[in-house]
């Protein structure tokens, strides 16, 4: 019988065997990509389980759609829904132009304090790029989805909010700083709870997927008080509640001075061979030209949001372009989970049914693994691989290769379907 996902006291999910997801079809190329994509979820669920287990979709309303349908961008109808069935997939939203929200997707995040947004970055063989190597791309990003400036606390230049936070500084806090007459002002929360938490559920999925290091991308030489505290903290946390499983390059560092670097290399190596995680930090400018020079030496990044979202869209650039990019918003507190396309509505082509629908098809495998269905989320990613390498492709990728067959976004569905 069709039930609701719930979760156990410790934030653990317990899945029926035909949960109720919702889904928001979302905006412009968002019917299309849902489309092609739900069709592949079914049938592989079909597959794998052979009717002994399936998925109720659920369509809940936001966006223009839900304008349009109820007057409103993000109905509280949605939000409840979302809560209440714990896990969530969705297409990509128009951002309302002017009036009070600013983004629908940021107010779902926040709302629903989902502070992991999740990024899986690998090649699939056969999908164009523009490096030598893609394949040496193999990286999970945890963005800090709740802090940082996305909280939207600035001011605008000439408001009588910004003339006076500027007096406030200067005068209470001595703030030694020409501050011209027309200065806009922005303030940049990062919390110590925020950090950690995000950092922490980092380090345990490097633990949990046996992955070698877990990054620390920050630019603390520039804001030492945000990024600087936010690796602080992290190395902080990583070395007292994870002391048996990690070395961290702190612990490097102290080795050096107290013994020698021989030792610490010693000591790093051991390590290593022993299995633990790698816990490294990098300034943000500097990470963006390793992950073109030595992407090999990164695998789990955690950082904060705005560098997570310049470095999200450099690596999925690298492994094939945002049409196949996939991404995850999570709160590993309560199990609460939003699983969606990373790019946006792409309204030039609503309704053509010509884009590439992998990435909400990437999303729905997260979901998938989320859930413990691997076995579907293992049959959907060997048929796509597939699909790829038999070259019969969308336009974005199409443009790209040689030899390929253009298929349509449904075309390409029933491509994937064919190979499971
Ligand atoms: P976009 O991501 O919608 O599109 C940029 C370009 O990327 C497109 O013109 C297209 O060439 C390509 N592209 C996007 N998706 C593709 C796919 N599935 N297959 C192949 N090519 C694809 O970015 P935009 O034009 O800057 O934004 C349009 C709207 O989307 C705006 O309203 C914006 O606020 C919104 N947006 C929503 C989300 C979201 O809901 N998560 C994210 C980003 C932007």
């Amino acid at each position: 019988m069709a039930d609701k996902i719930r979760t156990n006291a410790a934030g653990g999910l317990l899945v029926p065997d035909q949960p109720i997801i919702p889904f928001i079809i979302g905006d412009g190329i968002g019917p299309d990509i849902w489309h092609a994509a739900v069709r592949v979820f079914d049938e592989a669920i079909r597959n794998a389980y052979h009717g002994k287990r399936a998925i109720v979709w659920k369509e809940i309303l936001a966006g223009q759609k839900a304008f349009d349908e109820v007057g409103e961008w993000l109905p509280q109808e949605s939000i409840d829904a979302m809560r209440d069935y714990i896990v969530s997939i969705k297409g990509p939203l128009t951002t309302p132009v002017g009036g009070g929200i600013r983004s629908l997707n940021v107010t779902i995040r926040q709302t629903l304090d989902l502070f992991v947004c999740q990024r899986p970055l690998s090649w699939i063989e056969g999908v164009p790029s523009p490096v030598k190597r893609p394949a040496d791309v193999d990286m999970v990003i945890f963005r800090e989805n709740t802090e940082d400036i996305y909280a939207g606390i600035e001011f605008e230049a000439n408001s009588e909010a910004a003339q006076s936070l500027k007096r406030i500084l200067v005068d209470q806090f001595q703030v030694d700083y020409p501050f011209r007459e027309l200065t806009a002002l922005g303030i940049k929360p990062v919390s110590k709870e925020g950090s950690v938490r995000l950092i922490r559920a980092a380090i345990q999925y490097a633990l949990d997927h046996k992955r070698p290091s877990v990054s620390l991308v920050h630019k603390g030489n520039i804001m030492k008080f945000t990024e600087g505290a936010f690796k602080n903290w992290g190395y902080a946390l990583a070395e007292t509640e994870f002391a048996d499983q990690v070395f961290t390059w702190n612990q490097w560092e102290k080795w050096k001075a107290d013994h020698s670097e021989e030792e610490a290399n010693r000591q790093l190596k051991q390590a290593q061979d022993a299995g633990k995680v790698i816990i490294k930090d990098v300034i943000a400018d500097n990470f963006l030209q390793q992950i073109l020079l030595n992407p090999k030496d990164y695998s789990v990044i955690a950082t904060l949001n705005l560098n997570g979202d310049y470095i999200s869209d450099a690596l999925a650039a690298i492994v094939g372009g945002i049409g196949i990019a996939p991404g995850a918003n999570i709160n590993y507190h309560t199990g609460h989970a939003v699983f969606e396309a990373t790019h946006g509505t792409a309204p030039r082509f609503a309704n053509t049914d010509t884009m590439n629908p992998s990435s909400v098809i990437l999303s729905g495998v997260m979901l998938f693994d989320y859930i413990g269905w691997h076995e579907v989320s293992a049959m959907i990613t060997k048929a796509l691989q597939k699909t790829i390498a038999s070259k019969r492709v969308t336009i974005d990728f199409y443009n790209q290769m040689e030899n390929a067959t253009l298929l349509k976004t449904s075309a390409f569905g029933d491509a994937i379907i064919g190979y499971m």
